[in-house]
């Protein structure tokens, strides 16, 4: 198997929307914010090669959108899905499965493009995966939440013909079934949290002796590791407070390398236990595994 982090740009998202109840004097100190008070954030896919598949988890928020869109959310630098997939020699085609930690605008934009004014998957022989719980979330969204659950980026997944759901093995917020798993493939192992939103999935992979999760908006970037930094976008908040706690415990007693989606510069780290709580260990590149 081999993993490769493929960069789909960066975004802009306003600074206190992304830290939540954490004031801009401590967070601006960790993502400076622009004069407008928004902070960049990368759009960070990871895309897993094992014999016979090619599975790319998240696919960012993709360019198909106005111009309107984009003065909201700034979509900047020169990484692209096509130019990032190009340079380990592998192309859109090749894709087998694109998996979705969930179907908010900035993970899977990506998955459809516009062509002839008909909206088609970008990944001809992909099937795209959701799950059943998240998928009905999805599509009747909250209003606190639909801005983030774009109409154009979900429905086509179904339409194409290609949409499979992984099983969830959790009831509704079950106190005791937090961070629940199930087996996707023998190499990657999907666990569930709420937080964030409703059965949200993050993929943890075994590689050279190595326990990889991709963290998603579990845990946007290195700065979100302190417990109170949760994004003010979660629907659930106190949730993912306790998402967090169980699976940094977790992480920092197995020595978990934990891959950012979202941070702009850090692409992955390991945790530990010191005296103010579980805190950033080491910082490093995914291909340094
Ligand atoms: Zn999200």
């Amino acid at each position: 198997m081999k993993l490769y982090s493929i960069n789909t740009g960066f975004f802009k998202l306003d600074g206190g929307a992304m830290f939540g109840v954490v004031p801009k004097s401590m967070w601006n100190k960790l993502n400076p914010a622009d004069e407008n008070n928004m902070c960049n954030w990368a759009l960070r896919s990871l895309l897993i090669q094992t014999n016979d598949r090619l599975i790319l988890t998240d696919t960012g928020m993709g360019n198909k959108q106005d111009l309107k869109f984009f003065s909201h959310y700034f979509l900047n630098g020169n990484d692209s899905l096509d130019n990032s997939l190009a340079k380990y020699g592998f192309n859109k085609k090749e894709i087998t499965d694109v998996f979705h930690t969930h179907l908010h605008f900035d993970h899977c934009g990506g998955s459809i493009i516009k062509e002839n004014d008909q909206l088609v998957s970008a990944f001809p022989n992909a099937t795209f995966w959701s799950n059943k719980k998240h998928w009905e979330w999805a599509v009747h969204p909250n209003e606190r939440e639909k801005a983030s659950f774009l109409k154009e980026n979900i429905l086509p997944l179904q339409e194409s013909g290609k949409l499979k759901f992984v099983e969830t093995p959790l009831t509704d917020f079950d106190e005791n079934n937090l961070l629940g798993s199930i087996e996707f493939s023998p190499e990657l192992k999907i666990r569930f949290v709420n937080g964030h939103t409703n059965a949200m999935m993050l993929p943890q992979i075994n590689y050279n002796g190595r326990t990889i999760v991709y963290v998603a908006d579990l845990l946007p970037s290195v700065a979100h590791i302190p417990l109170p930094y949760i994004m003010g976008y979660d629907m659930f908040p106190y949730t993912t407070l306790k998402e967090k706690t169980s699976f940094l415990q977790e992480a920092a007693k197995n020595n978990y390398v934990l891959f950012f989606e979202h941070d702009p510069i850090n692409e992955c780290c390991t945790v530990h236990q010191t005296e103010k709580g579980i805190r950033v260990k080491e910082i490093f590149s995914l291909n340094s595994l």
